[in-house]
């Protein structure tokens, strides 16, 4: 699942090829118009396919941002709102100059959303395991989770709201893990880079939060932010669907210490593998304690 440097990968790459362009038209799939009808929500959310084509076509947009994992795109038409998306397990945007473009067959045959620029380029929300989310907001507001979400992790503040959130009682008998993956304690910070991080910081994923001092629990912010931006610079990391949007795909997952490993990559010892707010949790019994 795309984490926090795969989104902002995905954001850097839209950023320049959209802003100031014009929607000139909006196609939804015939699968997510069926779901519609059949009283699901795949993908558009809160809106029927017919509006959400009305809402964006002839629509400006002005400004494509990250917050947390999700993609904030600012549209005008006479009034100003937002297009949030949320990539799910699988969801990649493709800008090509025709959907035969998209590198691989197996994206281009899950294409659900296409916008189509006053450019003649087509911006393609290709999504195989369809858990990505698109809503049309007036403002965050709308989506009230939205505004439950942890301050980004590099922003003034962070590791002070992740030391009150890791302290309340909500999470401090909670295993580390689970607050970590926890948006609301830090935003971003999925699976991987939470495994990733307890591992260079010899944290058994299980230990309770309360039973790392305060020091420690800086380093680990501190650790965390460290992989999330590594992981930027390196593209983000390529577990199976994530892809940026030329198809391309990042290379994080080379400097993977712990995530995915049968073995421990310091000393050798098997790795275990433990479920924690349902996610599989992989460590090393020797390493971390
Ligand atoms: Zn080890």
């Amino acid at each position: 699942m795309p984490e926090l440097p795969e989104v902002e990968g995905v954001v850097r790459q839209i950023r320049p090829v959209s802003i100031g362009k014009r929607i000139v038209s909006v196609d939804v799939s015939d699968t997510i118009r069926k779901s519609k009808n059949s009283g699901k929500q795949a993908i558009l959310k809160r809106i029927e396919a017919d509006d959400f084509q009305e809402r964006l076509s002839g629509a400006q947009i002005l400004a494509v941002e990250r917050r947390s994992k999700y993609i904030y795109v600012t549209l005008k038409k006479e009034q100003e709102f937002l297009l949030v998306n949320h990539l799910g397990m699988s969801g990649a945007w493709f800008f090509v100059d025709s959907l035969l473009s998209i590198p691989e067959d197996k994206f281009r045959r899950h294409v659900h959303v296409v916008l189509t620029l006053d450019d003649g380029n087509l911006l393609a929300f290709s999504d195989i395991r369809r858990f990505g989310e698109m809503r049309v907001l007036k403002t965050e507001a709308d989506f009230p989770p939205l505004l439950l979400m942890a301050p980004e992790p590099f922003a003034d503040g962070a590791m002070e709201w992740f030391l009150q959130q890791a302290e309340s009682p909500k999470f401090r008998n909670k295993p580390i893990k689970e607050a970590i993956m926890d948006g609301t304690v830090i935003s971003g910070c999925g699976n991987i880079y939470a495994t990733e991080a307890l591992f260079r910081m010899k944290i058994h994923p299980k230990r309770a939060t309360s039973r790392i001092s305060r020091k420690r629990k800086i380093e680990l912010f501190q650790a965390i932010a460290e992989i999330l931006l590594e992981s930027i610079e390196a593209g983000g990391s390529t577990i199976s669907d994530y892809r940026n949007i030329n198809g391309e795909s990042g290379s994080m997952q080379d400097r993977f210490g712990m995530y995915g490993k049968k073995t421990c990559t310091i000393c050798g010892t098997s790795t275990k593998t433990v479920k924690i707010a349902s996610r599989a949790s992989v460590y090393c019994p020797a390493c971390q304690k």
